[in-house]
This record gives C-alpha cells, structure tokens and sequence, in this order.
C-alpha cells in the first residue's frame, strides 16, 4: 500500500493505564460508556474501538447514525452503540435491526420509532433524553410524561434502555449552581418514571467532568470522552482530583496518541534567503532546513507558521515560515546529520523531547479536541504497545 504522508499510532498500554485508572476512580458497578465520536477525538474509530474492548469496553457513545455505522463495522457482536445526535427518520429501521441505541428527544420521534419497531417485530432500544437545563437537545416534563406512556402501552416495541441528559459546563466549577440544578431537575425526571411505574435499565448524565469530580451523578453509566485518551477535562477537574486525593500531581492519565512524519528532503539555505512563500522567513545566518511532506490540509494548524516545532533526533526544530497546504519547513542547523527519511514527530515523545496537543494550541483543553477531532480521518492509525 503506498504511504500517506504522516501516521498516527495509538498505544494500547497507555489506554489501559487510562481505563483502569477511570475504572478505579468511578468504581466497578458503574458502566462506562467510550465517547468515540467524532472519529474518537481524532485517534481514529476503526483503530481505537477494538482496542477499548481489549480494555473491557461493551459500550461506545456516538454523535451521529453516520458514526453508528463507522463503530459496527468494527466492533464485536456484543458491543452496544449509543448515538446522542442525529439519526435520520430513513435510517431508524437500519438503527433497530442492528441492535443500536438512539436517543429520543421528541414525541413524534417516539410515536415513529414504535411503529417501525412493531412493523419490524424487533424492539427498539432508545433512551430517553431529558431537557435539564442545556436547552440543546431534550424532551419537557410533560413530553417525557407522554413517551412514558407510549412505552407503556408498548412495552413490546421498545427497550427503555436509559433516561439521560447532558451537563452544560460541569468541567467549570464556577458553573456549579447550574450543574447542581440540572442534577436536581433530572431526579424529578426519573421521579415521574418511577409514579408511572416505567423504569429505565440506567440512567446516564456524566461526562468525563462530572464522572471525576461529581460523584452522585455517576449513576449506572457514564459517558467518557476526553479523559479515556488521556487529557484532564479540566484545570478545575484535575486540581479537584488532587486535593480530594492528598496529591501533588497526578501522572494516571496517559497521552495515547503520537502523530508521525519523516523528513523528505534537508537543504542549506545561505543568510539573506527567504524559505517558503513571501517574506515570512528570512534566514539570518546559513542554515540547514528540513523539509516535512505535510501542511494545513493533512491537518497541521496554519496557525503555528513560524511558531510551532517539530521533534528530530529528540531534539525540537522549531518551523520556518508558513505552513503550506502540503508542506512546510523546519530549521535543524543544530541537529547534526539529519537525512531524508529520518522520523519525525509531530505530536508525542522522541528521546528526551516532548511535543503535546497543548502546546499546539496554546489554550484550553477544548481547543485541544478541536484540533485532535479536525486530524483528517485519511492519515492512517495503528495500534502499538
Ligand atoms: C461529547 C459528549 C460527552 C463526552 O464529553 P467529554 O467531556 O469529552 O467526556 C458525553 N455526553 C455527550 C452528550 C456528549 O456530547
């Protein structure tokens, strides 16, 4: 197969350090849900599902049927799926007959799935969302009473798989009198299924945030994003983790994920030369500049033209110039004997050097997945040890 023009690989000794960790600090009797949508945050969902379950993980949360289908094709039969977002009226007979959990979050959806599931004779396994508080997504008190009905009266058509709902910035403390609310809100939920006597199998509203520092919310699932691929949700989170456990720092969660290229070709470029386009960078005494065969459409932000650095030898190369659609240099005057072919890295550790996704965005941890999440899906992964 010819080579893309960077690779990512995805340990498996880190995820597990990552899972157990999550496993210890949430407790066994708790399931644990892998959100892996959005390609899981980048790391890649054909690569990355297989490799949670050797973890242990049946579950997988999704955003949409899309990556519904991009889980099943991966995942062994028993691995349940979950799509939070967006299904189609056109794909709920696909959703039902697959066996995969969707959210409802309106009445006329609930209405429809039933039929289908009756037409098909195979029950549907939905889970009830409940408006708390985010006003994104959600169904009302009174819609919620309704579906409860139409679940009732059809218990053989339908699954009630969770009642759930989503924290709106749990990974901010500053948020609390909001969480707190919505955490209130949502067992008057579940108070109404208990009065109508339909209960659901779990009840669900903890992402990472709130499964790490809320622990009442934690309930019978939670859905972990961030923190299975090893990043805090927070300062806030991460400091709260400290404290509660008497400790400096914590060094539990593990970075999954390097992000690796080869140099393509070394040149010296004499003092008063440009390198790349325009005037962005002129060298100020001879240098010797490696060339890397990638840019900001394989999904290296632009914005580190002459900023960011790269690892060679362990050594960081710090970029010259702008950041091309598929190209862009770095200066390794300092770095004896660099060659065409060498391994570079991008994201990750080499020798004693470390370049992590925070020092490409400078900012905060929500910047972090954006950045991993826009990582073309075409760069190849691959499980390491
Ligand atoms: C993304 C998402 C999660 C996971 O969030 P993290 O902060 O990454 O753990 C959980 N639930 C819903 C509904 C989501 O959209």
């Amino acid at each position: 197969m010819v080579s893309h023009s960077s690779r990512i690989e995805l340990s498996q000794s880190a995820l597990k350090a990552n899972i157990n960790f999550l496993r210890k600090k949430i407790g066994t009797d708790v399931r644990i849900s892998c959100v892996v949508k959005a390609n899981a945050y980048g790391h890649g969902i054909s690569c990355y599902v297989p490799m949670a379950e050797k973890c242990g993980i049946d579950h997988f949360s999704v955003a949409s049927g899309f990556e519904a289908e991009e889980v099943l094709e991966v995942c062994k039969p028993e691995t349940r799926i979950m799509i939070m977002g967006i299904l189609y009226d056109r794909d709920i007979p696909w959703a039902i007959e697959n066996g995969i959990e969707f959210y409802v979050f309106n009445v006329e959806r609930m209405q429809r799935v039933i039929e289908i599931a009756r037409e098909l004779g195979i029950p549907a396994r939905i889970h009830l969302e409940a408006e708390t508080g985010a006003n994104r997504t959600g169904l009302t008190f009174q819609e919620t009473g309704k579906c409860l009905t139409l679940i009732k009266k059809n218990s053989a058509h339908v699954e009630f798989e969770g009642l759930c709902t989503h924290f709106a910035g749990a990974e901010t403390f500053a948020n609390d009198f909001k969480i707190q609310k919505q955490y209130r809100t949502f067992n008057e939920f579940y108070a109404l299924c208990k009065k109508r006597k339909v209960l659901p199998k779990m009840r669900h509203l903890a992402s990472s945030a709130a499964a790490l520092s809320f622990a009442k919310s934690r309930y019978e699932m939670v859905r972990v994003g961030v923190a299975q691929y090893g990043f805090w949700p927070s300062p806030d989170v991460y400091y709260h983790h400290l404290s509660a456990n008497g400790k400096n720092s914590e060094k539990a969660l593990r970075r999954i994920f390097s992000w690796k290229t080869d140099v393509m070709d070394v040149r010296k470029v004499s003092e008063g030369e440009f390198i790349g386009y325009g005037t962005a960078y002129q060298a100020t005494r001879d240098m010797t500049i490696a060339v890397m065969p990638l840019g900001y459409s394989n999904g290296y932000p632009r914005g580190l033209s002459n900023r960011g650095h790269v690892l060679i030898k362990g050594k960081k190369a710090p970029i010259t110039g702008l950041i091309n659609m598929n190209l862009f240099m770095v200066d390794v005057s300092h770095i004896p004997d660099v060659q065409p072919g060498e391994e570079v890295v991008l994201i990750g550790r080499q020798g004693n050097g470390t370049i992590n996704v925070a020092s490409f965005t400078q900012t905060t941890q929500l910047v972090n997945q954006e950045m991993m999440s826009r990582l073309p899906q075409a760069i190849p992964r691959k499980a390491v040890r």
